[in-house]
Formats: C-alpha cells, sequence, structure tokens
C-alpha cells in the first residue's frame, strides 16, 4: 500500500485556489507513501455547464480507483434550483460516510493573542437528521397561508456508528496524547466524549440517538471503560463552547447541531479559513475543509490554504498514515505560531503561495 490514489474535487470558487495547495504540500512530503492524484469534476458550475453537479464519472472512478479525496467547496445557491443537489452531500451519502471529523484546536501566535485554548474534535453524524432533506409546503385551508414541513430522521444504526468512531476517537486522541510530554500535552484528564442532543424537547429523536450513543460505552466497558461519557443539550453547549471551549475532547452531535456547532467552534480558532474536516466512512475518506466557496474571495490569491491543507492530513490520518499527517500538522502550526505569514482573515497580508511556501519550509 506505498502507493495512495487520491481523487481532487476542487468544485468551486476558492476550492480550486486551496486544493491545488493542498495537493503541493502532499507532494512535498518525504518518506511517506507516493501519491498519484486524479482531477475530478463536480460543482454548481459544473452543473451550470452540464445538468450535473455530480457526474457519475466522478463517482466510478473514486469508488474504483482511489484509496481517498479531497474535496474544495460547492457554490450551493440558497434558493431552490430546478435539478441540481449538492454534490458534497451525495457524495457522503454515495460513499457512505457516516461521520463528519472536524478537530478544532488552538494554535498559540502572537497573531491572535486573545486566542482561547482550546483541542476538541467534533464528530457530526452525517447521514441523517433534518438533512435528508424530506420538506413540504402546502397551504394551510383555514388562514390561507403557507405551511413548510421537515422530516427528521434518526435511526438507531447511525448513531450507533456515530458513537462508535466517538469513542473510538477518544481512545486514539488519548493515545496520540501519550507521545508527547505531560506539560506539552493539553488535556490532562481522562477522554471524554460530550454527547450533544435536546432530548428533553425532542425525546423521540434525539431521545433515540441520546440512548444509542451511551449504549456504545455502556455496552462495551471492556474497551470504552477508560472513556469518560457526559451530556449537554445543544444549545447550553453552545454556551459552554463560548465560555469554556478547552473543558471539552471529543463531542458527538447529530447531523443538523454537529454542522452549527462545528462552524461555531472555528470562530474559536481564528477563521473558518483554518478548520478542516474528514468525512469518513468504514472503506473511504474525503477530506474537505469546513469551509465554503467564499465567493467573495475567490480568484484572488488570498485564500487561507491551512483548512485544506489540514484536511489532507486528517485525510492521510484516516487512511492510516498517522506520521505523515503529524507532520503536516506540525508545520502549519510553526507557521501560525511564527504568525508572519498570515492570509487577510487571520488579519495578515499573505497570499495563499506565501502560506504554502511557508509551510514547505517548515516540513
Ligand atoms: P464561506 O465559508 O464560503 O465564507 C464565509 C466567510 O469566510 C467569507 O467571508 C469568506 O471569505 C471567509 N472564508 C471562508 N473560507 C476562507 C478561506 N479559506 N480563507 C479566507 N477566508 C475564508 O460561507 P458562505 O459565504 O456562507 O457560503 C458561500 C458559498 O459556499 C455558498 O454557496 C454556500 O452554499 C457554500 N458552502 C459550501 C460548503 C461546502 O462545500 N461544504 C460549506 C459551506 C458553504
Ligand atoms: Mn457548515
Amino acid at each position: 500500500p506505498s502507493t495512495v490514489k487520491i481523487g481532487l474535487i476542487p468544485a468551486d470558487g476558492i476550492g480550486r485556489e486551496v486544493i491545488p495547495a493542498a495537493r503541493t504540500v502532499l507532494e512535498s512530503l518525504s518518506d511517506g507513501p507516493k501519491f498519484e492524484f486524479v482531477n475530478l469534476d463536480a460543482g454548481f458550475e459544473y452543473f451550470q455547464k452540464t445538468g450535473t453537479a455530480l457526474p457519475q464519472e466522478t463517482l466510478d472512478v473514486l469508488k474504483n480507483e482511489c484509496n481517498g479525496a479531497l474535496f474544495g467547496a460547492v457554490s450551493s445557491p440558497s434558493h431552490k434550483v430546478a435539478g441540481y443537489s449538492s454534490p458534497i452531500v451525495a457524495l457522503r451519502k454515495k460513499l457512505d460516510l457516516y461521520a463528519n471529523v472536524r478537530p478544532v484546536a488552538s494554535v498559540k501566535s502572537p497573531a491572535f493573542p486573545d486566542q482561547r485554548e482550546l483541542d476538541m474534535l467534533i464528530i457530526r453524524e452525517n447521514t441523517e437528521c433534518l438533512y435528508i432533506k424530506s420538506e413540504r409546503q402546502e397551504v394551510d385551508p383555514e388562514t390561507g397561508l403557507k405551511v413548510a414541513w421537515a422530516d427528521r430522521k434518526i435511526t438507531e444504526y447511525a448513531s450507533k456508528r456515530a458513537g462508535t468512531m466517538a469513542f473510538n476517537m477518544a481512545l486514539t486522541r488519548q493515545k496520540l496524547r501519550e507521545q508527547k510530554p505531560l506539560e506539552k500535552r493539553f488535556w490532562k484528564q481522562n477522554p471524554r466524549v460530550t454527547i450533544v442532543h435536546k432530548s428533553n424537547v425532542m425525546s423521540v429523536t434525539d431521545g433515540l440517538w441520546r440512548e444509542t450513543v451511551r449504549a456504545v460505552k455502556e455496552q462495551n466497558p471492556d474497551k470504552y471503560g477508560g472513556v469518560d461519557m457526559e451530556e449537554q443539550l445543544v444549545d447550553s453547549m453552545v454556551y459552554r463552547m463560548f465560555r469554556e471551549p478547552e473543558a471539552f475532547d471529543v463531542v458527538v452531535a447529530p447531523n443538523l447541531y454537529g454542522d452549527i456547532i462545528s462552524d461555531g467552534a472555528a470562530a474559536l480558532v481564528g477563521s473558518l479559513g483554518v478548520v478542516p474536516s474528514a468525512n469518513v466512512g468504514d472503506d473511504f475518506v474525503v477530506g474537505e475543509p469546513v469551509h465554503g466557496s467564499a465567493p467573495d474571495i475567490a480568484g484572488k490569491g488570498i485564500a487561507n490554504p491551512i483548512a485544506a491543507i489540514r484536511s489532507a492530513g486528517l485525510l492521510l490520518e484516516h487512511l492510516g498514515h498517522t506520521q505523515q499527517a503529524l507532520k503536516m500538522y506540525d508545520a502549519v502550526d510553526a507557521v501560525l505560531a511564527e504568525g508572519k505569514i498570515l492570509t487577510p482573515d487571520l488579519g495578515g497580508k499573505s497570499t495563499t503561495t506565501d502560506v504554502v511556501n511557508a509551510v514547505l519550509k517548515n516540513l
């Protein structure tokens, strides 16, 4: 397995700037696996040209030839466009990428002295909840006004998979921490999983989620006995996350809550431009920066490539190349810690290319 083939799907906007940047960093890793890359189409612009946002060919190449993929961002419109649906949502479904893994960690830097210290990993269930997009509208015959409905689906199957991923990641993080000297460890307590829900109101759906994730630990005392488990209602989760973000290790949430809290958490570490994610399934991984296509800065060469570079690291990590991934994270952290070469979203004046070159220097 010394050759890793990666599908690159830049898609729209700054995706086309940050994905090539991440590729450059991957190519510069020494003594790791050999990489092969294949560029693949998808996105809203591709849809406007061809009528499809995710061509079958892209799916086929991913499934038949690639070990994993990197996805940039897609410019999904906020209004409904006939025939269009988001290619990343479709990819998650078609490749059964059931967990979205989002580390959010601070780096000490003179560039952001007010930085709160935190090192959390958010696991967002990726296949169901309100995002099954079962929506309809009708007109209320009594008032003549419109009424819109959405279904929310929570299954024991998906909740158990996401919960298992959370407990496994809590153990993996603990192992990695133990490789560092004690004074360099941010988290010094037992590994911990925080289950996010709102089952005081939605006792049927969130209730099933809560019980199922709890059962992962309760039914595997030998494996997960050393991992602490706590619960947090989603609204107070947001509150606590802003008040004491250092109090969280692994956080696991249903799809919608997970989406919202992880974008919110990005605000605690400087910018959406630095937060990575990986869509993880049992057979495939797609690295993907948390940010969107940023139409306001697209084409200007100033997009922050760090989220994409870290997403490439996550991809490697989930493909089993942990040491290479750690090298990438360290190189990025060194650039941030120095705080000199920063894109405008972090208050700097540097370009995408400047940041890539600084990362390469630290590799
Ligand atoms: P966005 O993440 O694209 O941008 C939000 C703000 O953050 C903008 O000011 C942008 O300039 C800035 N920003 C984001 N990434 C940055 C980076 N790497 N470097 C510097 N600045 C960065 O979110 P939005 O504006 O809400 O959405 C824009 C488009 O992106 C929409 O069409 C939306 O549907 C899409 N989107 C896609 C994804 C995805 O592909 N997974 C996720 C979120 C939004
Ligand atoms: Mn989001």
